[in-house]
């Protein structure tokens, strides 16, 4: 170990270096097996559809309840699942389990599934979406697959082949996180999305910076003449679901609307949500 080189410096960092190391290198054992000991769900957000003002589907979001840890948010442990070649098997469990719900809900609502740039570029994806859509009777057209701008870090012709494939099936391609990557704006006019997912980012921004309002405003003007639909995602205050609305954004996502919710709460969600939004202080002020 470093110690026994008998540096200072070395010393200084080792002891965190060795937590971090020690933690990642746990969650990665307890991974492996975190499938087989059936540690995981799907949370559901709702999908909110502005010009028609009601609910029309929902994203699958992934939980691991580890036994110890409680729950291990998916920004700590997809890494970690990408790099141990892990995330195929867990994506295909997702996309599997994900229709299997979808197909109980009413058909006019759709489901998203987030795809990792690795589980995208494996051979066999197209193969597993096509498995999962049969097995499941889902209609394609149902369904609505998030990308993020990572998939463009590797070939862009297989990138651009797969999704002509995907599409060919009949679903729908979103582009997650729009904004934040490595967008270069030659990808919208090259690949054949259907969607783009404004960055929570900038729609927190949007009603307080002139900078995000302006990128906001272009996005959406973007998607309108590219024949892509817009969705902001990170809705939490009244104030931006006006001003996403104001702008022309055609669908909404956030804390607002709902929380992801486990399975058993969906109905309930559908219900709420069908015949438009009511604000928490509108809410308030109708049941005194
Ligand atoms: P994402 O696809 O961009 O999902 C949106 C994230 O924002 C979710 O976090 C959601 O809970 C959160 N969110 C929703 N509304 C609000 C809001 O109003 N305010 C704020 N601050 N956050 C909001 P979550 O569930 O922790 O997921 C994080 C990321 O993990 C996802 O980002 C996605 O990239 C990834 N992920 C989740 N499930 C899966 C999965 O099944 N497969 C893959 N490959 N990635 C997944
Ligand atoms: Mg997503
Ligand atoms: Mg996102
Ligand atoms: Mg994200």
């Amino acid at each position: 170990r470093a110690k026994m080189e008998g540096r200072g410096t070395w010393r200084f960092f080792e002891p965190a270096m060795d937590a971090s190391l020690q933690r990642r290198r746990a969650l990665e054992l307890d991974l492996r097996e975190a499938m087989a000991k059936d540690e995981f769900s799907l949370f559901y957000q709702p999908l909110y559809d502005l010009n028609l003002d009601r609910i029309c589907g929902f994203e699958a979001l992934l939980r691991w309840h580890h036994p110890k840890r409680g729950l291990v948010p998916p920004d700590q442990f997809i890494p970690i699942a990408e790099e141990i070649g892990l995330i195929c098997p867990l994506g295909e469990w997702v996309l599997n389990r994900a229709c299997e719900q979808a197909v109980t809900w009413p058909s006019e609502m759709k489901l998203a599934v987030n795809v990792s740039a690795v589980q995208f570029r494996d051979p066999d994806f197209i193969d597993v979406v096509v498995n999962a859509l049969a097995a499941s009777k889902l209609s394609p057209r149902r369904l609505e697959l998030e990308i993020t701008e990572s998939v463009f870090l590797a070939n862009s012709n297989e990138t651009l082949a797969t999704l002509h494939k995907l599409k060919a099936q009949g679903l729908r391609i979103a582009l997650d996180d729009f904004g934040t990557g490595y967008s270069s704006l030659s990808y919208l006019r090259s690949f054949p999305f259907d969607k783009l997912k404004i960055d929570k980012s900038f729609v927190r921004d949007a009603t307080a910076t002139h900078g995000s309002k302006s990128i906001v405003r272009a996005v959406i003007s973007l998607g309108k003449s590219l024949g892509m639909t817009t969705i902001a995602e990170g809705i939490e205050t009244v104030e931006q679901l006006n001003h996403m609305r104001a702008e022309g954004c055609n669908e909404a996502q956030g804390f607002l609307f709902s929380h992801p919710v486990p399975v058993t709460e969906i109905a309930a969600k559908i219900l709420e949500l069908r015949n438009g939004f009511k604000p928490p202080a509108v809410q308030k002020a109708m049941a005194s």
